[in-house]
C-alpha cells in the first residue's frame, strides 16, 4: 500500500487521539480553502500534503504534538470539507457540506472568510515564524499565560508579539528614551506614573507594549522603538483580556467611557 493511502476517517474520529484543531490550523485550512473553493483538491493533491506536513511543523513547534505527521492529508482534506458547511456560495444550493468538525471552524470562517488580504498577511506571518523558530531561539515553546488571551490571529502570532514585548534589550531602550524626553513612565493610556504613586519603590516601573498589529509581524523584522507604547500593568492586562487585543485608541476610549 502506498504511504498516501490512509484509511479514510472523520476529523471528529480522529480528534479522539489527536487534539482539536487549534486557531492557527484553520486559519491556515481556511486560507487553502478559499483557494479551491470552486473545487476542492484531493488528499493527494500537493497543497493538501504540504498543509498536512507543515501542521506537523507548527504543531511540534507549539509544543501540541511530538508527531510531525498527526494532521494527516486525509484530515486537511476532511477539514476543507468541514468549511464548505459554512460557505454561502456552496449552500446556497441546498447541499450541506461535511458536518461540523468543531466548534470554531464556524467563528475562523466568520471572521476571515470575507477578508482575504487580512487573512492571507496571517497565514503569511504564521508561515514565516514557524519556519524561523529554530532560529529564533525556539520563541513559540512555552505555557500560554494566564492573564494573556490567545489573540484572534492565534498561538503563533500571540507568542512572537510576547516574545518581542518582555525583550529586554528593547524594554530598557523604550525606557530610556521615554525617560530622556519626559523626565518620568507614564502609562500612555491612563496617565499611571509608578514613582508619583509608589516613591522609590515604584522606580522604574511600566510595562511596554508592542503596538502592531499581529498580521504585520514578520520574524526578524526590526521592532522601532516607535511600535513599543507604555502602559501601566492594568492597562497591558486590559488590553490583552479578549480575543481582539485593544488599541491604544479603544483603551483610551473604554477608560473615557468608564
Ligand atoms: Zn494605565
Ligand atoms: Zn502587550
Amino acid at each position: 500500500m502506498p504511504n498516501d493511502t490512509q484509511p479514510p476517517q472523520s476529523t471528529s474520529s480522529s480528534s479522539q487521539s489527536n487534539p482539536a484543531w487549534s486557531r492557527d490550523e484553520l486559519i491556515l485550512a481556511l486560507d487553502l480553502y478559499l483557494k479551491h473553493r470552486e473545487s476542492l483538491p484531493s488528499k493527494h493533491h500537493a497543497e493538501v500534503q504540504e498543509l498536512s506536513q507543515f501542521l506537523g511543523k507548527l504543531g511540534q513547534a507549539l509544543g501540541i504534538t511530538s508527531s510531525a505527521s498527526f494532521r494527516n492529508p486525509n484530515g486537511v482534506y476532511m477539514k476543507l470539507g468541514n468549511f464548505r458547511r459554512w460557505d454561502p456560495d456552496y449552500i446556497k444550493d441546498g447541499k450541506t457540506g461535511l458536518a461540523k468538525g468543531n466548534k470554531d471552524e464556524e467563528v475562523v470562517w466568520n471572521e476571515f472568510a470575507t477578508s482575504p488580504n487580512r487573512l492571507a498577511a496571517i497565514v503569511s506571518a504564521i508561515r514565516s515564524t514557524v519556519e524561523a523558530d529554530a532560529q529564533l531561539g525556539n520563541p513559540l515553546h512555552g505555557d500560554d499565560e494566564l492573564d494573556i488571551q490567545e489573540a484572534a490571529e492565534g498561538k503563533v502570532l500571540t507568542r512572537l508579539h510576547r516574545t518581542r514585548e518582555r525583550s529586554r534589550k528593547l524594554v530598557e531602550a523604550k525606557k530610556k528614551q521615554a525617560l530622556a524626553s519626559h523626565g518620568k513612565l507614564v502609562c500612555e493610556a491612563c496617565g499611571f506614573d509608578f514613582f508619583k504613586r509608589y516613591g522609590a519603590a515604584g522606580t522604574g516601573l511600566i510595562d511596554v507594549h508592542h503596538s502592531r498589529p499581529l498580521h504585520t509581524l514578520e520574524p526578524g523584522q526590526k521592532t522601532r522603538l516607535e511600535d513599543l507604547i507604555l502602559l501601566c500593568a492594568n492597562c497591558h492586562r486590559v488590553v490583552h483580556a479578549s480575543r481582539h487585543w485593544l488599541s491604544l485608541e479603544q483603551l483610551k476610549a473604554a477608560l473615557q467611557k468608564a
